[in-house]
């Protein structure tokens, strides 16, 4: 009995030995995210599995690291079966991604992280598999969101056009939190939307907005301007002013970033 039990002893300390292995093998790879593996792929600089102290030092200290960051994630409103505002056959989704585009360009090459979260005509809601509600319309909100958790971002901003049943409205508008750095942020944006398309326009707290009241960073909603409107429809659908538009959206960003 006693030979046998011996026995029993060391196939699970035998196991546990493997399970530790195992244990170290895997952290090792997770750490190879941020520190390169050593050239030699050397075993011999794995530490002695019985010093509990080693395996601690083996952790990474930040798992947020293997994971993308940028400092601004562009929330690209609408999308896929989801058009948004319209007007006859001219869908906001559309103009949403032409322009998110055009400012994910420009704040790359003025060294400004981006990340766009949608790139193509698709719903966000579909992207959606972890949110049981029935509601479309608020997978597609709550995915938004939960990828300002996922992506390590500074600011989310997020695209949208606004529509009026008076089509004399026009004119950009930008929403923001009741917070102080979202404001700021959105003064900025409306300041040099103001100057490039000459309106006089004040930002607003965005107070209905789901996005805007769970998103735990600074976060703004920018209104384009009015579909509804047709002088603003055609500055929407022109690509060189949809350029100029971006640039007037990064020139914010630039400022908010220096004053903040
Ligand atoms: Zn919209």
């Amino acid at each position: 009995m006693r030979g046998q039990r011996r026995m029993m002893q060391s196939i699970r300390l035998g196991l546990s030995f493997c399970a530790a292995v195992i244990l170290i093998s895997c952290l090792a790879s997770r750490q190879s995210y941020s520190e390169p593996v050593n050239q030699a792929g050397d075993q011999a600089a794995l530490p002695d599995a019985s010093q509990e102290s080693s395996l601690d030092s083996m952790l990474p200290t930040d798992y947020s690291r293997a994971l993308p960051t940028a400092q601004v994630l562009i929330d690209v409103g609408h999308g896929g079966i989801d058009g948004g505002a319209h007007h006859e056959e001219l869908l906001e989704k559309d103009i949403n991604l032409a322009v998110a585009k055009k400012l994910y360009l420009l704040l790359q090459n003025n060294g400004i992280r981006a990340i766009l979260n949608r790139s193509g005509d698709y719903a966000l809601s579909d992207d959606n598999r972890w949110n049981p509600s029935s509601s479309r319309h608020r997978r597609d909100l709550s995915q938004r969101s939960q990828l300002t958790k996922e992506i390590d971002t500074q600011i989310l901003i997020s695209i949208h056009v606004n529509w009026a049943p008076d089509r004399t409205e026009y004119g950009p508008l930008v929403l923001h939190q009741n917070e102080g750095q979202s404001a700021l942020l959105a003064f900025c944006i409306q300041d040099a939307m103001n100057r490039r398309q000459n309106t006089r326009g004040l930002p607003r707290i965005g107070k209905p907005f789901y996005l805007l009241n769970v998103v735990k960073k600074p976060a703004v909603i920018v209104e384009l301007g009015f579909i509804s409107h047709e002088g603003d429809r055609q500055m929407l659908t022109d690509p060189v002013k949809q350029t100029e538009i971006a640039a007037a959206i990064t020139s914010g960003v630039r400022n908010y970033i220096l004053l903040r």
